[in-house]
């Protein structure tokens, strides 16, 4: 039987070509799979999405900057306490520096819980001659280079919705038990990243932060937001199956939300404006990102305003831009000048890792910290000179002391990647480089 939110005008994405969904072998198991889904429960409640979006809205007005991160691809086999806790406590890290260092709110957003569906140049891969489908993210096949593996297997659909619901119970218990207490801001920096000139660094400023605190608790000042903090989910809407399994109508406003992360974003590869992408994300009321590369026009920016937030609701659209540190001071000025011009409010964030991917000697795919951080201050120089907020930024990271970027603060080189190059897809930044980062990002705002 058809529940009530399954909405018929949620499926007028279905009319519209949709880019880089899989070629499931089986449509009845892929239907079945989404009828069940249909009758979960929701990973996140509307008044949450409504409550980001309220964040946003302070992000589009130029009072709060955004800290986005997570993995490229999040993995089945990766939803372990310690891999989401380190993932939460680098983001929390790099949340205290940008927050100390800027005296503004920095609304904390995770690619986290849900990021299991990745888009692709190419449909198959080819190595030593066997040809099999491109690894499209665990929610739809596996990456190990076997006709099995690859083969796309709806069921992995109900294990990711698994996942992501075990991955936000942990991030709500990590959250709201005390882990994110800003009295714990010593306790996050307590491992290898400690004995490090970074970590030196930052124990350094959570001393400051420590003597504040202590200074405002001798006031008779303790209040509720130092003892937790506020954290949303976000993945790319990639799957519109999925997504469209995981939408609800909320009984309190009769408005749908897709109840499978707080925000969701279109991809660079999917932002078409007659595709079905944009056709579903304007069906819902979710905050909506868009990834904005190099050959973005200002035509195609205004026209995904008109879809996207036709109300001019600030909070609703954020714009994603990732243009490489080559283009970014040439591209990015007319895109905000004109946007801008429009009356619309949008969030811009800069994501700096996609326009700086690169193939090393070695035959990773990587990214040079010191290219990330030039896209970054290319991407402040042109809101400087256009008085312009820069919203914040949308980083690839992980917790862990992986060897998948070169330079930054641990200066890894070529010659290193191989030691622990772990990643799914695309190169994150490992726990020194993002606090790397932060410091960094931080001198930039403050700037
Ligand atoms: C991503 O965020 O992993 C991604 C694929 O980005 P883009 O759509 O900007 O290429
Ligand atoms: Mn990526």
């Amino acid at each position: 039987m058809l529940a009530d939110h399954t909405v018929t005008a949620l499926d007028s994405w279905r009319r519209l070509p949709a880019d880089q969904q899989p070629a499931w072998p089986d449509t009845d198991a892929l239907n079945g799979v989404v009828a069940e889904l249909s009758s979960y429960p929701p990973l996140v409640f509307a008044g949450e999405c409504d409550l980001l979006r309220e964040r946003l809205a302070r992000v589009a007005r130029g009072e709060a900057f955004v800290l986005q991160g997570g993995d490229c691809a999040e993995t089945l086999d990766a939803v372990g306490a310690e891999e989401v806790r380190d993932k939460i406590k680098t983001l929390l890290q790099m949340s205290a520096v940008l927050t100390y260092a800027t005296s503004v709110p920095v609304v904390k957003i995770g690619r986290i819980a849900g990021q299991y569906a990745k888009p692709r140049s190419r449909n198959t891969e080819i190595r030593d001659g066997v040809e099999l489908p491109v690894y499209r993210g665990d929610s739809v096949n596996g990456l190990e280079f076997t006709p099995e593996a690859r083969t796309p297997d709806p069921e992995r659909l109900k294990r990711v919705y698994h996942a992501s619901a075990a991955t936000l119970n942990l991030i709500r218990a990590f959250i709201t038990g005390g882990y994110a207490d800003l009295r714990q801001v010593h306790e996050w920096n307590r491992d290898f990243v400690a004995s490090s000139p970074i970590g030196e660094r930052y124990e350094d400023l959570a001393r400051a932060i420590d003597d504040a605190l202590t200074f405002l608790a001798a006031c008779g000042a303790d209040p509720r937001e130092f003892h937790s903090a506020e954290f949303f989910s976000s993945h790319e809407a990639l799957l519109l199956d999925y997504e469209t399994a995981l939408t609800r109508t909320d009984s309190r406003t009769n408005r749908a939300y897709d109840v499978s992360a707080h925000m969701i974003w279109i991809g660079e590869r999917t932002r078409r404006l007659d595709g079905a992408h944009v056709e579903f994300a304007s069906t819902v009321r979710n905050p909506i990102g868009v990834k904005l590369g190099p050959t973005t026009t200002a035509d195609e920016a205004l026209a995904l305003i008109d879809r996207l937030d036709p109300e001019r609701e600030p909070g609703r659209l954020t714009f994603i831009t990732r243009m490489g540190r080559d283009k970014v001071r040439d591209v990015l000025p007319e895109l905000v000048a004109k946007v801008t011009g429009s009356g619309a409010q949008v969030v811009w964030l800069c994501d700096p890792m996609h326009g700086n991917t690169f193939e090393a000697s070695s035959g990773h795919k990587t990214r040079h910290f010191d290219d990330v951080l030039d896209e970054v201050r290319g991407f402040f120089e042109v809101h400087r000179a256009l008085a312009t907020h820069p919203g914040g930024i949308h980083i690839e990271l992980t917790g862990d002391d992986v060897t998948e970027c070169v330079g930054g603060g641990d200066r890894i080189g070529v010659g290193d990647l191989h030691q622990r190059y772990q990643t799914a897809c695309d190169p994150r930044l490992n726990r020194y480089q993002s606090l790397d980062l932060a410091f960094q990002v931080a001198e930039l705002y403050r700037a």
